[in-house]
C-alpha cells in the first residue's frame, strides 16, 4: 500500500473516529437509566426501556468499533495497516473501503 493510500484511509478512520464519539456523546442520554418516577404512563415506559436497550446494544456495538478505529489508526502510523493480522496478507481494498477498521482478511474474519 503506497503513502497516498495509506493517507486515504487515514482520512476515512479519522472521520468514522470522530462520527462514532459524535454518536456515544449523544447517545447518553437517551441510555442513562429510564427513571421509575418520570411521569411517563406505564406502556410508554416499557417502550422507552425497549427503546434504551437498542441505543445500549448500539452503543455497544459502536464502542467495540471505536476500539477497532484506534487500533487501525495506530497501525497506520506503525506502517502495518491493511494487513490481516492473522496471516499476514493484505486485505482487499474493497474490504477496506467499506470497513476500513478491519483487522483481518476475509478467508480469517
Ligand atoms: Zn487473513
Amino acid at each position: 500500500m503506497n503513502q497516498e493510500t495509506h493517507n486515504q484511509y487515514e482520512k476515512k478512520l479519522l472521520i468514522l473516529r470522530s462520527e462514532i464519539e459524535d454518536y456515544l456523546r449523544k447517545s447518553e442520554d437517551s441510555a442513562a437509566a429510564v427513571e421509575p418516577d418520570n411521569g411517563l404512563g406505564r406502556l410508554s415506559r416499557m417502550e422507552a426501556m425497549q427503546d434504551q436497550q437498542m441505543v445500549l446494544e448500539l452503543r455497544r456495538r459502536k464502542k467495540r468499533q471505536l476500539s477497532d478505529v484506534v487500533n487501525a489508526l495506530k497501525r497506520i502510523e506503525q506502517g502495518n495497516y491493511g494487513v490481516c493480522i492473522f496471516c499476514g496478507k493484505e486485505i482487499s481494498s474493497e474490504r477496506l473501503d467499506a470497513f476500513p477498521e478491519v483487522q483481518t482478511c476475509v478467508v480469517c474474519a
